[in-house]
C-alpha cells in the first residue's frame, strides 16, 4: 500500500510547478476534507481521507491549477458526508464546488448492461466534460486511485469496476489524448478481468526486461555518433510495456506470446520540429526501415492532438525497433492530453487559442447525437469515431478551425463567422487561388476573400458540406424569397 501524501507533501508538490500561487485555499480544502471524512474508512482499513489525497497527488501529477486540486480533495464531500454544495460555495468558492457537483453527477451515473442507459449515460457524462474539462480529470485521477485499490474489493464488485473502466473511463482518456492514464485504467482493469493471463504475460515481460535493456543500449550507442555529427540535442527513452495492448495482439493473431514479435519500443525526443525530421533522417541512415512503416502524425495529427513520427526499423542483430520521434512540447501533451491544454489556457505557460477548438468535438457530439434516437446507432457511432474524420484548417493569424472530412472553402469560412460566409467571393489556400470545390487536407492555410455586396448564391448549396454553412445559405435565400 503506498503511503498518501501529507499536506507539506502536497504543497511542495504544487510549489514546484506554481511557486507563485496561494497555497492557502488548497491548505484550507485538506482541512476541510480531512474532518468531513474523519469517521470514514476505505475498504482497506485507512481513513478515507487518504484516497482524496492520492487523487489530489494524481492531479497534480498534470500539473493542474489550485482551484481543480482543491475540488480533487473535497470531490467526495457532498456525496459522503454532511457537507453541501452551498457549503464549498461559501467556504471556498463557485468553480469548485461546480467541479465537486459533476464530479458527483458523473459517480451517481450506472454504467448498465442495457443500450439505452448506457447510452444516456454517456450524454450524461459527455455533457459535464463539455462543461468544464476538468470535471473528467478529477473523475479519471480518482478512478485511477480506485483501481490502484481495488484488490480490497469483493470479488465481483472488482470485475464489474475493471468492466467499468475498460469499456468506458480508458477510451475517454485516449480521446482526450491521455495516455498515460489511459494505459495505467487498461493494464489495472486487465489485471482483474483476465487474472491469470495478466499474471502470464507480466512475467513472460519482466523475464526479458534484462534483453530489452542491452538492446536499447545498443541502439543508443549506434545512433550516438551520428546524432552528435549533426549536433542535434535529444534523448532516447525506451518505452514501457502494456500489458493490455500485448494481449490484445495475442488476441487479434490468435498466437501465444512467444510467438509475437517482441519490438523493442523507442522514443527520441527532439527540442523542434525541424529537428524530428533531421532525426527521422539519420535514423533511416543508420538503421534499415522496414517499407510501409512510416506515419507522420507531426503534418497531420490525430483529432485526440496525438503528433509523432512513427518508423519502424531493423537493428544489424535483425531486431525490430518501433520509434517514435517527437518534440518535448509533444511529449507532454500525450502525457498529459488535454490537462496539458488546460494550463495554457489558464495562461501558465502561453495562451492556447486552439483548446476549445480542440474538445470542441465533444460538444458537436452532443449536438449530432439529439436527434438520434437508437442506441444502437449511436454505440456504433462512437466505436467508429466519425470524430477522428476531421481535418485542421488554420486562418492567415494561425486560428484553427476542424471541419469534417469533405469540407470546402464555404465551409471554412462559415466557420469563422456568418458574417464572413454570407460575404463571400473567393479563397486563397496555401497562397493560391482555389475553386469553391475545393477539398482541404489538414495544416491547409486558408485566407477567405469577402466584398461588402457579396451575398449566398443557390449554387453554394451544392459545396456546402456543413450544417452550419447550409442553414445559414438557406436561410439567406429564404429571406430572399426563393424556394428551396
Ligand atoms: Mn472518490
Amino acid at each position: 500500500m503506498n503511503q498518501a501524501p501529507t499536506l507539506p507533501d502536497l504543497l511542495k508538490k504544487f510549489k514546484e510547478y506554481s511557486p507563485k500561487q496561494d497555497t492557502a485555499l488548497i491548505e484550507k480544502a485538506y482541512n476541510f476534507a480531512q474532518n468531513a471524512h474523519k469517521d470514514q474508512k476505505r475498504e482497506s482499513g485507512e481513513p478515507y481521507f487518504t484516497h482524496c489525497c492520492h487523487v489530489a497527488n494524481i492531479l497534480m501529477d498534470f500539473n493542474l491549477d489550485a482551484d481543480t486540486i482543491c475540488a480533487g480533495l473535497l470531490h467526495d464531500t457532498v456525496e459522503d458526508t454532511g457537507v453541501t454544495l452551498d457549503d464549498l460555495r461559501r467556504e471556498f468558492n463557485k468553480e469548485i464546488a461546480h467541479m465537486v457537483q459533476g464530479v458527483t453527477k458523473i459517480s451517481d451515473l450506472k454504467f448498465s448492461s442495457t443500450d439505452e442507459e448506457t447510452v444516456e449515460n454517456w450524454r450524461k457524462m459527455l455533457i459535464a466534460v463539455a462543461e468544464d474539462v476538468r470535471v473528467i480529470l478529477i473523475k479519471l485521477a480518482d478512478r485511477t486511485h480506485n483501481m490502484r485499490t481495488l484488490e480490497y474489493m469483493p470479488p465481483e464488485k472488482q470485475k464489474f469496476k475493471a468492466y467499468e473502466t475498460i469499456s468506458l473511463y480508458a477510451p475517454l482518456a485516449q480521446r482526450l489524448g491521455m495516455f498515460t492514464i489511459k494505459t495505467d485504467l487498461e493494464d489495472l482493469s486487465f489485471k482483474y478481468l483476465h487474472p491469470e493471463l495478466y499474471q502470464d504475460i507480466k512475467s513472460q515481460v519482466e523475464a526479458r526486461t534484462a534483453d530489452r535493456q542491452a538492446a536499447l543500449e545498443q541502439f543508443k550507442a549506434a545512433l550516438a555518433p551520428a546524432l552528435a555529427k549533426e549536433n542535434l540535442d535529444s534523448r532516447i527513452l525506451a518505452r514501457a510495456k502494456n500489458y493490455y495492448s500485448i494481449y490484445r495482439k495475442m488476441q487479434l493473431h490468435h498466437c501465444t506470446f512467444a510467438e509475437i514479435q517482441d519490438s523493442l519500443g523507442v522514443r527520441i525526443i527532439t527540442k523542434t520540429i525541424p529537428d524530428c525530421y533531421r532525426a527521422l533522417g539519420i535514423v533511416h541512415s543508420v538503421f534499415k526501415p522496414i517499407a510501409g512503416t512510416f506515419t507522420d502524425y507531426i503534418a497531420t495529427p490525430k483529432a485526440n492532438m496525438y503528433q509523432s513520427i512513427h518508423t519502424t526499423v531493423l537493428s544489424p542483430t535483425g531486431d525490430i525497433i518501433e520509434i517514435q520521434i517527437r518534440t518535448e512540447e509533444m511529449h507532454k501533451t500525450c502525457e498529459y492530453g488535454i490537462a496539458a491544454h488546460w494550463r495554457y489556457k489558464l495562461g501558465n505557460v502561453k495562451q492556447d487559442k486552439n483548446f476549445d477548438e480542440k474538445i470542441s468535438w465533444i460538444r458537436r457530439w452532443i449536438e449530432w447525437q439529439q436527434d438520434l434516437t437508437a442506441p444502437r446507432e449511436f454505440l456504433e457511432g462512437f466505436k467508429t469515431d466519425v470524430n477522428l474524420q476531421q481535418i485542421f484548417v488554420f486562418t492567415p493569424r494561425a486560428d484553427v478551425k476542424s471541419l469534417p472530412v469533405g469540407s470546402t472553402p464555404i465551409d471554412f469560412a462559415y466557420a469563422i463567422h456568418t458574417d464572413i460566409g454570407d460575404h463571400y467571393v473567393g479563397a486563397r489556400v496555401n497562397n493560391r487561388m482555389v475553386r469553391m470545390d475545393y477539398n482541404f487536407k489538414t495544416g491547409d492555410v486558408c485566407e477567405i476573400i469577402t466584398r461588402k455586396n457579396g451575398e449566398p448564391k443557390r449554387d453554394w448549396l451544392e459545396f456546402a458540406k456543413t450544417a452550419n454553412a447550409r442553414s445559414h445559405i438557406k436561410r439567406f435565400l429564404r429571406s430572399k424569397g426563393m424556394d428551396l
